[in-house]
């Protein structure tokens, strides 16, 4: 077996090599000649201005060549005699004015021609490769026919904007494990991911700000109060959330969970956010999770700078938990009428959970807007009820975040995996979890990441499944950013 930290280093070797395949888009600089030919077909210009102008069309993002090579091409094109330059003869430094001569004009048409031969053809071969990576997620033609254009159906569906169908989320969850039904699944799903959030995907870092022991005592959490395995109330500091948050942002989380229990309230979790949201850059979301909370309070919540809220109606809620799943899914749906976006897991997913029940909840998160979605397993904490029960095994998590990929299409861009996992990556989960604080799947306060997973590793995981970090690509202003858009 390849050492992983081997592995590691030739996997970024291979993709410093890529760096200077033609894939990489690395010859635009060679339009820069037609586009200096038509900025100055419509007027004469001085060199310096000219330059600006180039910057300011925003063709060549950051691959806009320096002045020095600017100045370099204009001399080669006045030799070339598709320029012609005068120089000012006033006070001051010499400067050169470039216009178009005759031969320019022509040399611009054949650019125009070139390049539309060239638009042509770039399409038919996309239109071959497009073709042939679907025929290659195949793995080999084993998938059925009518498996394979069932899936295509629903993924084209969820890509129009449709609602899943309930039986369809059954079939896909039935697909026996390991079968090339279930790679092909897999696939598809990481193409979805592809095409819904333009192959972004995202760190979501969650502060665990308070933990007490609660009353509702749910059978997961490790603060019920009756587990008496949380037994005294526990608050980070405004200063230490700060740093955590300023963090997290500058290692290149797009969402910050500011998690509290209801003992914190709503005056003081409003003031929070106040603060944490000052301290953040544009591009990342502020996110509450926090109680069941009313029209009026989700609205405080958003003044206060709150542009994304979790929720969810839970795996067993009602047998589990003491809370009315009527009243949970209600909650979820006055979230989705709101200004802010809701995220909303199916969660906590135990091994005993059947499909009927999976896609209830997940339909439950759709159907009421959530743009984040995804699978959290449960993670059984010594003294709650579920101590010693066996984990959800991890292949059942990735199936389960792969339905939700291919289901969700452009309804839900983003699809969370909790705790992280390699495979469910692949197959298109584009959202992962770094904590801290109090986490509710912990028997103490976490200092550090829980499970030492860290927004660098995250980070590691997208790149080595071929995502662009969300926050990477919204720093570079692909994606304009405000201080509570999401996507
Ligand atoms: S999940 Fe929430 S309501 Fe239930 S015990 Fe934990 S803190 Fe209390």
């Amino acid at each position: 077996m390849v050492p992983v930290g081997s592995a590691k280093r030739l996997w970024e070797e291979a993709l410093d090599i890529l760096d200077s395949c033609a894939c990489s888009g690395g010859n635009l600089p060679r339009f820069v000649q037609p586009v200096l030919l038509a900025l100055l077909a419509e007027e004469s210009m001085h060199g310096y201005v000219l330059v600006q102008k180039l910057g300011e069309t925003g063709l060549f993002g950051a691959q806009v060549p320096d002045m020095t090579g600017c100045y370099r091409m204009l001399r080669d094109m006045e030799r070339s005699g598709v320029l012609e330059a005068s120089t000012d003869r006033g006070e001051g430094p010499q400067r050169k004015k470039y216009r178009v001569t005759a031969l320019g004009r022509r040399c611009l048409n054949r650019w125009i021609d070139s390049l539309t031969r060239s638009r042509d053809h770039t399409e038919r071969v996309l239109s071959f490769l497009l073709a042939a990576r679907l025929a290659a997620m195949d793995g080999g033609g084993y998938c059925p026919e009518e498996e394979r254009l069932f899936m295509e159906d629903v993924r084209k569906r969820a890509m129009n904007g449709e609602m899943p169908r309930r039986e369809d989320v059954l079939r896909l969850l039935a697909y026996a494990p390991g079968s090339p039904e279930e790679e092909y699944l897999g696939r598809l799903a990481r193409e979805t991911a592809r095409e819904a959030a333009g192959n972004r995907a995202g760190v979501w870092a969650a502060i665990g700000v308070d933990s007490a022991p609660c009353s509702m005592n749910c059978a997961f959490c490790a603060f019920g109060e009756a587990w008496g395995v949380v037994r005294e109330k526990h608050e980070l500091s405004e200063e230490e959330i700060v740093v955590a948050a300023r963090r997290y942002a500058a290692e290149g989380a797009s969402w910050m969970v500011l998690r509290t229990t209801e003992h914190y309230g709503l005056e003081r979790l409003c003031r929070l956010a106040g603060v944490v949201r000052a301290s953040l850059p544009k591009r990342c979301a502020l996110v509450a999770n926090t109680g069941q909370k009313s029209r009026e309070d989700i609205r405080r919540l958003h003044e206060a700078g709150f542009g994304v809220m979790y929720h969810a109606l839970r795996l067993g809620e009602g047998k589990d938990t003491p809370f009315d799943p009527k009243l949970r899914r209600e909650a979820l749906c006055r979230i989705g009428r709101e200004d802010v976006a809701l995220a909303c897991l199916v969660e906590p997913l135990g091994g005993e959970h059947g499909n009927e029940e999976i896609a209830d909840v997940m339909l439950a998160a759709m159907s009421a807007g959530a743009q984040i979605c995804g699978v959290m397993a449960r993670v059984n904490v010594p003294g709650t009820p579920y101590e010693g029960r066996a984990g959800v095994p991890e292949a059942r998590l990735a199936r389960v975040a792969a339905v939700v990929r291919l289901c969700g299409g452009i309804r839900t861009p983003y699809v969370c995996v909790h705790p992280p996992l390699s495979q469910a990556v692949e197959w298109g989960a584009n959202v992962v979890v770094v904590e801290t604080g109090a986490v509710p799947r912990e028997s103490g306060e976490v200092s550090g990441e829980w499970q030492g997973f860290t927004v660098r590793e995250a980070r590691e995981l997208f790149l080595r499944h071929g995502y662009v970090l969300k926050a990477d690509a919204d720093r570079d202003g692909e994606v304009p950013g405000a201080a509570r858009e999401v996507f």
